[in-house]
């Protein structure tokens, strides 16, 4: 078993192995002082790992209750948040008891500010059930609901008592799923590692699923450590999701996050190239694995139907926005922009 431990606020384990799902009871149980936990999971994960995720839980005292949520970035919204927390109350959890996430970053994202608000903070734990959320989404501490007025508007740092990643998990994602979670893959490679970057040129094995989570955890490690709350260095990890986060919300959610990840990485990759921060060399390389592991990589929306939602990107202040700019591969920087010049880095970027 990989063990990787987050020395943030509090200080957690992230333990990475296969059949891990089926001992979550008893690796729970030292954790935490109750035997009552609620399992929260989305509408797919429910009747594929939901029982054995209960039944774990149970052969080690808990008494669980589930709740099921509709799955997709849609629901991770106030209504969900609502929900979640009505349940919570009915079948009266106390602060002391465990909320547990099971499934992919919308999941934990919604579970984990549930389990941070209600009763000003609950025992929080994440089984991240996707590859996304198993290289970047549980691991860190955010947790954040969408807004009507842009994508992880309601948000706060958490962090969990522990994350539980099981790889075999990932054997029943479906391929865009999973592309979606190599986009944060290589995003990781071009931020901070190129030998991770060049790993992937062969394409995606299942079977480093597991060592491929335990790299990315230790890079997002460093980094979490070294600014929990995101006021210098953690602001890298946004590379390719300030373009993203727009496309993501102007598609109305019908592309995924780790696909316009893809797209926003493309972008500001192309963009950097044509303002003299990377060679062209460097932009393309960044293009081409992207495609290679069947990612988009173009911008389906004009710079101008963009814009108005750059400017509720919470890297904004009054007048620029922090965009993070790949120098070269396994190298970035983050640029101030003013909001007047934004349209140039998007058309820049590709956006027509
Ligand atoms: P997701 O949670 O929507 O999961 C993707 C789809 O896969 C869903 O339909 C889900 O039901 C299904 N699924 C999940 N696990 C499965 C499995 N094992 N087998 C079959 N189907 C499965 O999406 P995601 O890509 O995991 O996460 C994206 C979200 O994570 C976004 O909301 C993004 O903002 C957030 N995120 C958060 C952080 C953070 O630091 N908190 C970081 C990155 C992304």
């Amino acid at each position: 078993m990989t063990s990787i431990t987050i020395h943030a606020s509090r200080s957690y384990d992230v333990l990475i192995a296969p059949g891990l799902l089926d001992r979550v009871g008893e690796l729970l149980r030292p954790l935490v002082k109750t035997d009552r936990a609620a399992l929260i999971c989305g509408d797919i994960v429910h009747p594929l790992y939901g029982g054995r995720a209960v039944r774990a839980l149970e052969r080690a005292g808990f008494r669980v209750c589930v709740k099921v949520i509709p799955h997709g970035e849609a629901h991770k919204d106030l209504s969900s948040y609502g929900e979640i927390l009505s349940f919570l109350s009915e079948n009266e959890l106390g602060r002391g008891d465990a909320i547990v996430a099971l499934g992919g970053g919308v999941t934990g994202d919604l579970s984990g500010f549930a389990a941070a608000s209600y009763q000003r903070g609950c025992p929080f734990v994440q089984i991240p059930t996707t590859l996304l959320a198993a290289v970047d989404a549980s691991v860190g501490g955010k947790c954040a609901i969408n807004l009507p007025g842009g994508k992880n508007q309601a948000g706060l740092f958490y962090q969990p008592l522990a994350v539980f990643c099981d790889p075999e998990l990932f054997a029943t994602l479906p391929a865009r799923e999973l592309r979606c979670g190599l986009a944060e893959i290589v995003k990781t490679g071009v931020l901070f590692d190129r030998e991770l970057f060049d790993s992937l040129r062969g394409g995606y094995d299942p079977a480093r699923a597991g060592e491929l989570a335990a790299r990315c955890v230790e890079l997002k490690r460093g980094v979490v450590e070294r600014d929990e709350f995101d006021r210098g260095e953690r602001r890298l990890l946004n590379l390719g999701h300030s373009f993203g986060h727009a496309i993501e919300r102007r598609s109305d959610y019908t592309l995924s996050h780790g696909e316009t990840v893809a797209i926003g990485l493309s972008m500001i990759a192309r963009a950097a190239a044509r303002r003299g921060f990377c060679s062209a060399e460097n932009a393309d390389e960044i293009v081409s694995l992207l495609r290679t592991l069947g990612l988009p990589t173009d911008c389906p929306f004009p710079a101008e139907e963009l814009l108005g939602a750059l400017r509720h990107d919470k890297k904004r202040s009054a007048d620029a926005l922090w965009l993070v700019v790949p120098r070269e591969t396994g190298r970035c920087e983050l640029v101030e922009v003013p909001l007047a010049e934004l349209g140039g880095w998007l058309r820049d970027g590709g956006a027509p």
